[in-house]
């Protein structure tokens, strides 16, 4: 297992995350679902265009699981996922992302509320979350990888074994303060209303089990 310091510019985004007073913390749910919606359309290109790969429409979905007992949300995606050198680049770095603008933005304003309009990326994920933990398998590539953070002190990053391509996401969510409960982003309810607010034009389905009432 490896442990690496996140750049001093993520650092600096993430602290703000971590410590966000902001009340829409869940637009983490959007920025999680358009990253897992994006990393299909690659996949999703590439199957259509290479011959080597077959094809089934059915194959490309993201898939939202609630955990009360653990207080975990995993959202999973049949994607392109990452090698270890994209995890790396892409959850270690803010560079190419639209983050940076926002963190910019923020600290000129000082206002909190300027976050909304921003494509805030996967680092909002720790508005809500005590330690996110990635699970992925590149297409063409036969060795996952676990990426693991607190968002604090750096993360980590492993080899483990993976049948499917594809990404999984796990958020521990914080746990519940005076102020703030999280476990709101463990109910159905919702989570369906927060989807359908901010992911209605999702091309892929989403998918969630839904409790019969
Ligand atoms: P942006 O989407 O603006 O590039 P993000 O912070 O949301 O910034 O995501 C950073 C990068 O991490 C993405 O560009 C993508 O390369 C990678 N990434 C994040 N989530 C996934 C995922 N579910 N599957 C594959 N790659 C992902
Ligand atoms: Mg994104």
């Amino acid at each position: 297992m490896e442990k690496k310091q996140f750049q001093a510019e993520s650092q600096r985004l993430l602290e703000m995350m971590v410590n966000s007073i902001y009340s829409q913390k869940e637009i983490f749910l959007r920025e999680i679902i358009s990253n897992a919606s994006d990393a299909i359309d690659k996949i999703y290109y590439q199957a259509l265009t290479d011959d080597q790969m077959t094809f089934n429409q059915d194959d490309y979905y993201i898939r939202i699981e609630p955990d009360q007992e653990n207080r975990t949300l995993t959202i999973k995606d049949t994607g392109i996922g990452m090698t270890r050198e994209e995890l790396e680049t892409n959850l270690g770095t803010i560079a190419k992302s639209g983050s940076l603008d926002f963190k910019n933005q923020v600290e000129m304003e000082d206002g909190q509320e300027i976050i909304g309009q921003f494509g805030v990326g996967f680092y909002s994920s720790f508005m809500v979350a005590d330690k996110v933990t990635v699970y992925t398998r590149a297409l063409h590539h036969e060795e996952g990888y676990k990426w693991e953070s607190n968002g604090q002190d750096g993360y980590t990053i492993e080899p483990i074994d993976r049948e499917e391509v594809g990404t999984e996401i796990i958020i521990q969510l914080k746990e519940n303060t005076e102020d703030e409960n999280y476990d709101e982003f463990l109910e159905e309810q919702r989570l369906t209303s927060i989807i359908k607010k901010y992911s209605d034009f999702i091309r892929y389905p989403i998918k969630m089990d839904v409790t019969e009432q």
